[in-house]
């Protein structure tokens, strides 16, 4: 976990669409070699804020969970390496299997289940946590390391035009 100190800000969203432009808003400052890191239990809509990252990064391809391949890439405005960690045995696998690839460096790598990573979780990153509040709607908590401010901006700037469109 990062320190209680790091920068952090809380959204609730009320339907997988607004999980879903929200994390655009997010995916549209993504800088190249970026780390954001997905918590929480099974259809939280980790998948679904991965979806809505990777629009905002100019993905047009359609992006799946990658639960079978535990790995997939997306061209981008940047490369998006989307990682699903859920049936990995532990971090010898993920090592082992090449999920820590050099090229994610120059691209941004989204993790869903990132906890799996234990100690080899990256020191550098967005953390997103998720909670599920309801059938529908789910809180979602942003933790940022120092560099990664510019998404808790992005997200109370988010925040504020959807409160004034909705009136
Ligand atoms: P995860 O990847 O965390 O297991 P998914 O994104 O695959 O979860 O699934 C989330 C499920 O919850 C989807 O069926 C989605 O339609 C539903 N859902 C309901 N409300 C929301 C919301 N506010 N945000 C995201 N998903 C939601
Ligand atoms: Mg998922």
């Amino acid at each position: 976990m990062l320190p209680a100190t790091a920068a952090s800000a809380t959204v609730e969203t009320h339907d997988p669409i607004e999980t879903q432009r929200l994390a655009a808003a997010l995916g549209r400052v993504a800088r190249s070699g970026d780390r954001v890191c997905l918590f929480g239990p099974l259809g939280a809509g980790k998948t679904q804020f991965a979806k809505g990252f990777a629009a905002g990064l100019g993905v047009t391809d359609v992006v799946n969970s990658p639960s079978f391949t535990l790995m997939a890439e997306y061209e981008g405005r940047l490369r998006l390496f989307h990682l699903d960690l859920y049936r990995i045995s532990g971090v010898g696998e993920a090592l082992g299997g090449g999920l820590l690839d050099e090229r994610q460096a120059e691209g941004v790598t989204i993790t869903e289940w990132a906890d799996r990573l234990g100690d080899s979780l990256d020191r550098d990153r967005l953390e997103v946590r998720f909670t599920v509040l309801d059938e529908d709607r789910r809180r979602l908590e942003l933790l940022a390391a120092p560099a990664y401010e510019p998404y808790i901006e992005a997200l109370v700037r988010w925040r504020a035009g959807d409160a004034s469109a909705e009136g």
